[in-house]
This record gives structure tokens, C-alpha cells and sequence, in this order.
């Protein structure tokens, strides 16, 4: 059935649509009655599956005491604040301080916009450009689709890339992106050699920030190699630039750990928080920063002029309600370690899949995981067309599992973090057939 929908990141000439009528913890149903195991989270985001009574709870409850209120020039309510000062408790950030919305795009266009702010206040307003990585995803509003890296979400669009100042560095996946008989190491060398030769071009008093989803996830769940991250670090460190991790997606618990810098070793100066922030049931988004940048800006505030930026639904309250809920059932129910647990036996199993002739590659850390497929397994020689995780991701949905195609020729898991054994072994069991189905 069609309707006036235009729908989001769709070819419009080869519409399929599935119509999702409920959910049932890991599981959704169509208007045919036709069961599917989620093994996306949706767009990665459902933590707690799809009809958490709790969550459901916590909006009812919000909604009947105050449905709206907003948080311009400091007007404030409970569970705002609230918010604020238990994600500031948890996050790896010094004293750090929460700005809100509603979207992983916004939250990344409002560092944009702090990065100006602190770098003008400091008395450093050149240092604005940012560096952003090849494969990477950072969203689609124009700000934060400037940062992306990947084609399809910057052809036609004509936007204003060079203008915003983003650099581009290279994507750390080994698999795809080494040179004949370069070792993971030689290939972090010569990545991060281009990465400090870039800064060197530039000019590190005109570079504000790298950014960099720990581990990704719309191109294709990117593993950088061991000491990858290190070396940047230390780079960046010695050039004074701030690291920004957009963990829209490997936060609360995805990567095996409360956050994917956890799991990678990083310490953010910023963080890029949605999606599992409030496991998806209302949209919210979090930008966190250092509480000395802040500080920083505080004084200055009053000569520079207000900071002007703020949505409509910054601190919705709503929002603000389900995702105190959201990290109170992750803290009581020890959700993450409970998501380590299930993701180690996620990854074990996936790697039967590396005998699968289709199979390149296979990826992944906790509960984020990928198969690269392959016209030839010797060479990894990739399919021409790039639609095989299309067809995968197809045949998959025919066996009652929902994937995602990434990155044109790769298939993506995301369960839900409450998924158990038996289902990942559902999933794998359905997984198979499909690509059985796809040789
Ligand atoms: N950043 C990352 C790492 C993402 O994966 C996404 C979305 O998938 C975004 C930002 C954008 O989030 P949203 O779609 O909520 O705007």
C-alpha cells in the first residue's frame, strides 16, 4: 500500500515497503501476521526491544504531569536536569556538561557549533576546521552530513563541505583498505602517517577537532586495527585538537562496554550521544563536553552574545523521562555486562560464517556486528554492483530475520541488548539459510 509518504533514504523509482504493526520484546509482526526476529534494533537504537511496559510507563507518567516545557535562558524542569547530571556521572569526560535534542545529526551539529563558540571565547576563532574520516557516518542535517564520509548521503546536495572546513583522513578498515602485503600495523602507520601529514598541510592552530565513531556502523561496522586509536590520540594530543566520539550509535552498552571509547581505549574531550539513549521509544540526543570548556565560555558569554542555538525539543521532558528510565533499567538489570556476555557468544557464532564462500570478512565487537560479502573469498575482490547485501538482507527478511545492508556488500546485526543465546542462535540459524539463499 502506498500513501503520500516520501520516504527517508529510499530510491523513490523501487519502493518495498514493509508495514510493522507491533513488537513483542526482540520480535515485530506485519500487517500479514508475519513474525521477525530484530536483529537491527530498527536503526540500531531499540535496546530494550519494542513494548518495554517500564518505558512505556515513564512517558504516560511524564505526559500526565507535564507533556512540554522548554530550556531557553534557563527555564528547567526535573527530569531535564536529572538527565543531565546522571548521563554527566557516567560519561568518561571530566565534569562534563550535557547540551540536548532530539537527533544524532543535531547532536553533531551542535559540537559544530560549541567548537566555534569555546574556540572564539578562548580567543582562538581560526582553529574551526574538523576532521572527519572516509566511511564514516555522523548523520544527514547539513552540518553533520558535511562531517559523513559516505557518497551517497553528499551527491546531489551540493554541500558546503569545503566551506564548513571538514578534512578528510582514511577509513581504519584493514580488509578493505591495505596495500599488497602491508601488515595491520604498517597499514596503521601509513593511516596515521596521512593523518599527520594532513594536520601538518592545514596547520594545527586552524583545526578544531577530529571526529570519529569508534567503531561504525552505517558503513559497514569499521574495527579499526590494535593501536590504531593510540597513535591518533597522541597525534592529536601533540597538535592540541579534541577528539569528538560520536557514539550515536556504540553507546550504552553496544560494543561489549558502557561506551565504544571504553571499548577502543579512547578518552573524548566531546561525546555524540541517541538511539540507545532512551532506547529509541522518544527521539533524544545528547552532546557532551569537557565541564572546562564550558567553564571556559561562561565569562566570554556576555561580550560574544547569547550562545545562540537551541531546538524546540532541547530537554524535551517526555523524552527527558524515558531516558532516565532507559539508564536506570540498564544500571538495575546490569544490562551491559549482560550484553558482553551475549555479545561474545554473537561474535563466536558469526565467525562460522567465515568458511562461507560468500564471506570476506567478519566483524564486529558485543553486540555490533558485520559480514563483508565477496565476489571471490582468495582475493576479497568486491561485487561490481554493490547490491549483494541488498539481496542478503532480502533473503534474510524472507527467513524471518531483519538485517541491514551496509555499505553496499556488507550485512549488519544490531539485536537489541536483551536479545538471549536462543535468539542469537535463531538469528544465526536464519542468517545462514540466508546466505545460502544469496550464493
Ligand atoms: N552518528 C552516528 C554514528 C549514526 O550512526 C547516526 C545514525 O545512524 C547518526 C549520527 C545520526 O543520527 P540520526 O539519524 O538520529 O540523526
Amino acid at each position: 500500500m502506498m500513501s503520500q509518504m516520501i520516504y527517508p533514504t529510499t530510491n523513490f523509482a523501487s519502493v518495498e515497503t514493509l508495514n510493522i504493526v507491533r513488537g513483542d520484546g526482540v520480535y515485530v509482526y506485519d500487517n500479514q501476521g508475519k513474525q521477525y526476529l530484530e536483529g537491527m534494533s530498527g536503526l540500531w537504537c531499540a535496546s530494550l526491544g519494542f513494548n518495554n511496559a517500564e518505558l512505556i510507563e515513564a512517558a504516560k507518567n511524564q505526559m500526565e504531569t507535564i507533556a512540554y516545557a522548554h530550556m531557553f535562558g534557563g527555564k528547567t524542569h526535573e527530569p531535564g536536569m536529572k538527565l543531565a547530571d546522571k548521563l554527566s556521572s557516567m560519561v568518561p569526560v571530566d565534569n562534563a556538561r550535557v547540551f540536548m535534542g532530539s537527533s544524532g545529526s543535531d547532536a553533531n551539529d551542535t559540537q559544530i557549533k560549541l567548537l566555534r563558540y569555546y574556540f572564539a571565547a578562548i580567543g582562538k576563532p581560526e582553529k574551526r576546521k574538523i576532521i572527519a574520516r572516509e566511511r564514516s557516518y555522523h548523520g544527514v542535517t547539513v552540518g553533520a552530513a558535511c562531517l559523513t564520509g559516505l557518497p551517497i548521503n553528499q551527491t546531489n546536495f551540493d554541500l558546503p563541505i569545503e566551506a564548513l572546513g571538514v578534512l578528510r583522513t582514511d577509513a581504519p578498515h584493514y580488509y578493505r583498505g591495505k596495500k599488497d602485503g602491508e601488515t595491520e600495523a604498517q597499514f596503521v602507520d601509513r593511516i596515521v602517517g596521512n593523518l599527520a601529514d594532513l594536520i601538518e598541510r592545514e596547520g594545527a592552530h586552524t583545526i578544531a577537532a577530529f571526529i570519529a565513531e569508534p567503531i561504525t556502523g552505517a558503513s559497514g561496522v569499521i574495527v579499526p586495527p590494535v593501536g590504531y586509536y593510540d597513535k591518533v590520540q597522541a597525534l592529536l594530543k601533540q597538535n592540541d585538537i579534541l577528539f569528538i566520539a560520536d557514539e550515536v550509535i556504540t553507546g550504552f552498552g553496544r560494543t561489549g562496554n558502557d561506551f565504544g571509547v571504553t571499548t577502543m581505549g579512547i578518552k573524548p574531550d566531546m561525546m555524540s550521544f541517541a538511539k540507545q539513549l532512551s532506547s529509541a521509544y522518544v527521539p533524544i540526543s545528547a552532546s557532551v563536553i569537557r565541564g572546562d570548556m564550558y567553564d571556559a565560555m561562561v565569562e566570554p558569554c556576555s561580550k560574544l552574545g547569547v550562545f545562540g542555538h537551541g531546538y524546540t525539543y532541547s530537554g524535551h521532558p517526555v523524552a527527558c523521562a524515558v531516558a532516565l528510565k532507559t539508564l536506570e533499567i540498564y544500571e538495575r538489570d546490569n544490562m551491559f555486562a549482560k550484553a558482553a556476555e551475549t555479545g561474545a557468544y554473537l561474535q563466536s557464532r558469526l565467525q562460522e560464517f567465515a568458511d562461507h564462500p560468500l564471506v570476506g570478512e567478519v566483524r564486529g565487537a558485543g553486540m555490533i556486528a558485520a559480514v563483508e560479502l565477496v565476489a571471490n573469498k582468495e582475493t576479497g575482490e568486491a561485487f561490481k554492483d554493490g547490491k549483494v547485501g541488498y539481496f542478503a538482507a532480502n533473503a534474510c527478511q524472507e527467513h524471518g530475520l531483519i538485517s541491514r545492508p551496509v555499505a553496499g556488500s556488507s550485512l549488519a546485526l544490531c539485536p537489541p541488548l536483551i536479545t538471549t543465546k536462543a535468539q542469537i542462535d535463531e538469528i544465526v540459524e536464519k542468517m545462514g539459510k540466508a546466505l545460502n539463499d544469496t550464493l
